[in-house]
Order: C-alpha cells, then sequence, then structure tokens
C-alpha cells in the first residue's frame, strides 16, 4: 500500500486542491476514493461526477501543449497544462524559430511540405490573434529566407528543390551568387547560387511561448509548473492521470474530460500506453548557438547554408543552428558540435566570426519513427495525441493547434492532418 494525496479541479480561481492521506495502490481505478476526496475538499456530492466539470487535461507545456491549450482556452474550454518543469524551457525554447516549409522539407516528404504550406497559410492571421489576445509582440518576420550553395555539388542540390518547390506553386526565384550577394551583402563572395524563398519566414519562439503563457491566463485556461505525469489510464470512460508535484514528492490524482499527450521526446516513457498503442518518439539532439550582430553587420534574411542556418531576430540576436546528433538525452555541449556549426555558418556568412557570442544551447527534437508528426485521437476518443513535431514544431505549432481544436471542441475530422493520424505505425 501507498500513501497518496489527491488533486481536484473544480474550476474557478485556485482551482487545484491536493488532498493527502489518501491511502490506495491504483486509486483512480476506485470510486470510494474519489468520493473521499469529494467529501475532504468540502465539495458538493456528484460534483466530480459531471465530465463537463472536469478539464481537457495537457500533458507537457512545450510548443505544442500550450498551443492547444490557447486554442481551447479562448473557446472557453476549461484546459489545465501540467508541466514538470517550467513550461517552454525544452526544444521549443532553444529552437531557431524558422517557419519555413521550402527550406526545411523537400519532395521526399510531399505529406509533410504539404502540412508545413498549410501552416504557413495560417501563421499571420495566427500570429495577430495571438499578439492581440496576450498583448505581446511575437517578433513575427516576414523577410523571406535565402537557401544558399557554396560549391558547385550543393547547387546542383539547391536547383533539385527550387524545381520541386516551382512545381508546387510555391514562389521562389533562382539567383546567381552575384545576385543574391546583391540582397544580402553579409554573404560570402563564395556564393555560387540561392534560391530566395520570400514566404518562409521567422518568429521568435521565446516570445512565442510566453504571448501563449499569457493569452491562455488570460483567456481562464490554467498551467500548472513541477507537476510531472506518471502514468495514465486508458480504460476508464473518462480518463484518470496521475501525477507527482515534483518539489514535494506529493502523489496527486487529476480527472480528465479529455486528455491530450504533448510531452515531446519524453512521451514514451508515460506509463498506462495500451500494448500497441505506445508511440515510438525519441530525442534527436540539436546544439545552437546564440549571437549579438555587432553594427555594421547585419542580416536581412535567414540564410540557410548545406551545414548551417543563420536566424536574425529584431533586438539584434543572431540564432545559428544546429546539430543533428543521435545522442538520446545527452545535453552535453560539445567542442565538435559548436565546431560543426560555426564553421558551416563561417562559409556562407563570413563575418559571424566577429560577432558576440552569448549562449550554446542544447534540445531534444521529438522524432516519430517516420520523422513526421503524430496528430489525433488514440483508438480512445477522449485521448488525443500531438507529438512527434521533430525539426518543425513551431512553424507547425499553429496547425497542429487549430486541428486540435476542430477535433476536441467540434468533434470534426481535420483533413489536413488526416496523414498524420496516430494509427499509421
Ligand atoms: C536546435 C533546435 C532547433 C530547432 N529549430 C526549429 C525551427 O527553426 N523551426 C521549427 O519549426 N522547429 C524547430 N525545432 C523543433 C522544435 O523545437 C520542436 O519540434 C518543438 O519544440 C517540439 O515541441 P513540443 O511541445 O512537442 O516538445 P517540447 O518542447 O520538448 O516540450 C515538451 C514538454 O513536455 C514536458 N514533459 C515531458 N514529460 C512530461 C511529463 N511526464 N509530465 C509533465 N510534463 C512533461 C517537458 O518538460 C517539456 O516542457 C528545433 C529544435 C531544436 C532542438
Amino acid at each position: 500500500m501507498i500513501w497518496h494525496s489527491g488533486m481536484i479541479w473544480h474550476g474557478g480561481k485556485n482551482r487545484i486542491h491536493t488532498v493527502s492521506g489518501w491511502k490506495a495502490c491504483r486509486l483512480w481505478e476506485s470510486k470510494a476514493i474519489l468520493l473521499d476526496l469529494r467529501n475532504q475538499a468540502g465539495l458538493r456530492p456528484g460534483a466530480i461526477e459531471m465530465s463537463q466539470s472536469h478539464p481537457v487535461v495537457i500533458v507537457g507545456g512545450g510548443v505544442i501543449g500550450l498551443s492547444i491549450a490557447w486554442r481551447l482556452a479562448r473557446r472557453g474550454e476549461p484546459v489545465l497544462v501540467l508541466e514538470r518543469d517550467t513550461v517552454g524551457r525544452a526544444a521549443s525554447r532553444v529552437a531557431a524559430g524558422m517557419l519555413a516549409a521550402a527550406a526545411e522539407v523537400g519532395f521526399e516528404e510531399p505529406e509533410l511540405y504539404g502540412l508545413c504550406r498549410d501552416a504557413l497559410r495560417e501563421w499571420p492571421a495566427y500570429a495577430d490573434a495571438l499578439e492581440r489576445e496576450s498583448g505581446q509582440p511575437l517578433d513575427y518576420r516576414s523577410f523571406g529566407t535565402l537557401v544558399v550553395a557554396d560549391d558547385r555539388d550543393a547547387a546542383e542540390a539547391l536547383r533539385r528543390g527550387y524545381r520541386f518547390q516551382e512545381q508546387q506553386g510555391y514562389p521562389v526565384a533562382w539567383l546567381s551568387g552575384a545576385e543574391a550577394l546583391e540582397r544580402e551583402p553579409m554573404l560570402s563572395p563564395r556564393i555560387v547560387a540561392a534560391v530566395s524563398v520570400p514566404e518562409d519566414h521567422a518568429i521568435d519562439n521565446r516570445a512565442l511561448l510566453s504571448a501563449l503563457t499569457t493569452a491562455i491566463e488570460k483567456a481562464g485556461g490554467e498551467i500548472r509548473e513541477g507537476i510531472r505525469v506518471d502514468r495514465f489510464d486508458s480504460d476508464r470512460q473518462t480518463p484518470m492521470v496521475e501525477a507527482v508535484m515534483v518539489a514535494s514528492g506529493e502523489r496527486i490524482t487529476i480527472e480528465a474530460s479529455k486528455l491530450v499527450i504533448a510531452s515531446g521526446p519524453w512521451a514514451s516513457d508515460l506509463e498506462g500506453w495500451p500494448n500497441d498503442q505506445k508511440p515510438s518518439i525519441r530525442p534527436v539532439k540539436g546544439q545552437i548557438l546564440e549571437l549579438r550582430m555587432r553594427a555594421p553587420f547585419d542580416l536581412q534574411h535567414v540564410v540557410r547554408g548545406p551545414k548551417a542556418y543563420l536566424v536574425p531576430r529584431s533586438d539584434g540576436r543572431l540564432i545559428v543552428g544546429a546539430t543533428s546528433e543521435e545522442m538520446g538525452f545527452d545535453a552535453r555541449l560539445t567542442v565538435g558540435g559548436v565546431y560543426g556549426v560555426m564553421d558551416g555558418a563561417w562559409e556562407i556568412v563570413p563575418g559571424i566570426l566577429d560577432q558576440d557570442l552569448l549562449h550554446i544551447d542544447v534540445g531534444f527534437r521529438p522524432a516519430s519513427r517516420d520523422h513526421q508528426p503524430i496528430v489525433g485521437f488514440t483508438p480512445n476518443p477522449r485521448i488525443f495525441l500531438a507529438l512527434g513535431h521533430y525539426r518543425h514544431g513551431i512553424v507547425l505549432s499553429a496547425i497542429t493547434a487549430l486541428a486540435a481544436e476542430r477535433m476536441l471542441l467540434d468533434e470534426e475530422d481535420d483533413p489536413r492532418v488526416a496523414a498524420f493520424a496516430t494509427g499509421r505505425f
């Protein structure tokens, strides 16, 4: 027998109550225990059984969990985000913030490419609404991307990608090295060709996370940090999660109207997955640098080369990334990683050697087996997955949240995410 404490969500301010001294093993299976909790918390008998009184519980406060929470909260849906650490500290914070379809995805992944383009179509209105509702700027930058080649091999690869984009009707322009240099004077004179992609944009992902947090709270949603969900029960009609308050070790349970699992590369660690439904999500490590640009150095575009990319922010920071390493959750910053990124960046924009180095960060991209996101209900219509966004979680956060809103609240399918359904493996 284990001593547990219980948590009940019942709407309004200070909506979470912890109740200790509650003894059980698999506590969420026992109605009697729920009644006991209700009595201890002083709730009206029966209140906890009305599914409307339970929130949609979202496991994980990264960009995906927060974006979904915002879309639900602004529609008046009670929503509760559980984050084991601090929201937006994992890959979502470390990312470069590129909102890219053409520069990131190619003809090998037509469905993903289509999804990124759908996402890019949504982004301007989505960002406007978020800025308005949060009152915070996102540093949404629509100055476009230059994808550059610094030798003939790279130019050939670039031309193949360019033809694909053209066939897809995406606005792209082929530039000679000289034309590219004219548009972006900081480029290396060794650049032999470039593709201008005016519709691949960028955002400050940290500003995005902060705006989402504010907008959720303004809309009446609840975010609880320092709560790690350990397991969930998918057999019950209303899902139940068992969690631990990290600081105190106190165990709690929460009944949800629906459960959204958005816990990034840690999703497979959750207990409670029915036998064949556990998603295989692995971490792909990325080391990334943050510089401060010193005048007269100033980049006017996102610049992407064969081995590195550079993403300027309007406050003078420059994000330079990133490695892609199969190292599990090894969070070490390595000389080889930093050297590889800097070397790749220096080859296309030599002036970066003179800039101030502010930080080196590491993050773990959540990757599914086919490197594509997993978005949709499990066979249980109350459990929704939003996982595996890999290299594209910032750009895809908008479309994932819009699809989740439609599927969870309007109970309609969203054809745009049909190819990324949970049962495809
Ligand atoms: C170096 C790098 C650069 C990138 N650049 C870009 C880019 O330019 N553009 C782009 O679109 N994408 C980019 N990405 C990818 C993007 O960052 C990810 O796809 C995205 O952040 C994934 O978001 P997420 O919310 O799924 O996961 P995460 O950000 O990992 O968030 C998951 C959250 O769940 C929490 N959690 C985990 N387990 C539990 C639990 N049991 N209980 C409670 N909470 C839990 C974690 O603490 C974490 O906060 C980049 C990634 C990296 C690493």
